[in-house]
């Protein structure tokens, strides 16, 4: 998609613009937060929602006070809904909840920012509800891609990217014809192994893949990062944003994160987005699109910034980033089958139940074993979700016994 809002196209662009944040008590939502109380006069909270920490949700509803919160976890329900009795929020729970916040007639921009694919049926709502959405949830995509692109066709909706490689694709695009564009380069930090031996990796413990050298983020993208799937899940991301054949996404590593991604036009020209590594530019820009407000972000500087370096991704030492091109290429429910095993095989390396090897290799085994289908309904998707799910928790059994 080349992005081609206009401020008149947004209805009643001088009134507060009402958020919907799915997500707020994470990495992305909390950031998310930070903008608007930047701007109060121009931004407000209409719902906010959250997995299971309702402490987190009922402060940030005393803050926010917004119409509506949601817990996902039903456990959470009673303790948040005591918490916030006498006031004016009112409380709902579990996955009904987060899909009535994400279609509220009231929300002018819906924040996907729920971690994993836990966030594809509410943003499917926001979806099929038309709504703009300003999305982080890059699995959403990669699960179902297709189908997210058939339905914002269908009813109208808006997908603004939030990662900060797509967002930087997004505002390189402002203003091109489609057709002018060659291809695009995301780029990679390459996280914290980049120079480690492949031979050492079986050592990495839990806190060294914690530690990422540049963005400070939640737990699960942080060990993508490391293994180099978050790359591979972006790849994915931008082929249904952008509507690119995956022999025209590339991958560059740049350990130094300035340049968040480029567009390569038929003129042999490049385009560029630049800035320090921070989350709240792209999410800004998410929430202003097509304007920008001034903000106070930390500026580059360039008297102390010194080189910037590119490499080629190694795809040996790093064979997710590989199986994420080749679920895309695949298509089908692939795609799926590679972000379930990814969510099932990070959440055991977190748990400290599975080494760091062991991530790529029950992915490969869940690709291998799964029988491709296409992935053209949502019941599809979730079954081989579902079974990638389990074929990763049996294996890893294994593994362990
Ligand atoms: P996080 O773990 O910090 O936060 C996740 C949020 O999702 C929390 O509010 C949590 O309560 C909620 N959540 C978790 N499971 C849920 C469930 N089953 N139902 C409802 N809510 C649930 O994650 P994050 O780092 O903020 O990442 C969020 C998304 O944004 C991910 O898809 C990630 O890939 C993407 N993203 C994050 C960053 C970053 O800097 N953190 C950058 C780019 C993209
Ligand atoms: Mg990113």
């Amino acid at each position: 998609m080349i992005p081609s809002l206009r401020q008149s196209d947004i209805a009643q662009p001088d009134r507060q613009r009402l958020l919907a944040v799915l997500g707020s008590t994470g990495s992305i939502g909390t950031q998310t937060l930070e903008i608007v109380q930047l701007f109060p006069e121009r931004l407000k909270i209409h719902s906010l929602a959250a997995g299971s920490n309702w402490e987190l949700l009922a402060e940030q509803a005393r803050t926010f006070q917004p119409d509506v919160v949601c817990i996902a976890d039903e456990g959470g329900y009673t303790l948040l809904k005591d918490a916030l009795s006498g006031t004016p929020t009112r409380v709902v729970s579990g996955m009904e909840g987060l899909c009535e916040i994400a279609s509220a007639a009231d929300a002018d921009v819906v924040v996907a920012a729920i971690v994993g694919a836990a966030g594809l049926r509410p943003t499917l709502a926001a979806v099929e509800a038309g709504k703009m959405v300003a999305l982080a949830n890059k699995e959403t995509l990669v699960v179902a891609g297709a189908l997210v692109e058939r339905l914002a066709r269908e009813y109208g909706a808006t997908l603004i990217p939030v990662d900060s490689e797509h967002s930087a694709i997004f505002q390189c695009l402002v203003g091109e014809d489609a057709e002018t564009v060659e291809s695009i380069t995301l780029t990679a930090s390459g996280g914290p192994f980049r120079t480690r031996p492949a031979d050492t990796f079986s050592a990495v413990t839990k806190a060294e893949a914690l530690n990422h050298p540049n963005w400070s983020m939640g737990a699960k993208v942080t060990i993508d990062s490391a293994t180099l799937m978050n790359k591979g899940l972006e790849v994915i991301e931008a082929r249904w944003l952008f509507g690119l054949q995956p022999e025209r996404i590339n991958v560059v590593v740049h350990p130094q994160s300035i340049i968040h991604s480029f567009v390569t036009f038929v003129d042999g020209s490049v385009k560029a987005q630049l800035g320090v590594p921070d989350m709240k530019v792209p999410i800004q820009y998410a929430l202003t699109f097509p304007d920008r407000w001034p903000a106070p972000h930390e500026r580059i500087d360039w008297a102390t910034l010194g080189s910037l370096d590119f490499e080629e991704p190694d795809f040996e030492r790093f064979p997710c980033l590989q199986f994420a091109f080749e679920a895309l290429n695949q298509g089908g429910v692939a795609p799926a089958v590679l972000n379930a095993a990814n969510e099932a095989a990070v959440e055991l390396f977190l748990a400290e139940h599975i080494g760091f090897t062991d991530i790529p290799r029950l992915i490969e085994r869940a690709l291998s074993q799964t029988p491709n289908e296409d992935g053209d309904d949502l019941e599809s998707l979730l079954a081989a979700d579902h079974a990638a799910r389990s074929m990763v928790r049996e294996h890893a059994n294994v593994f362990a016994s």
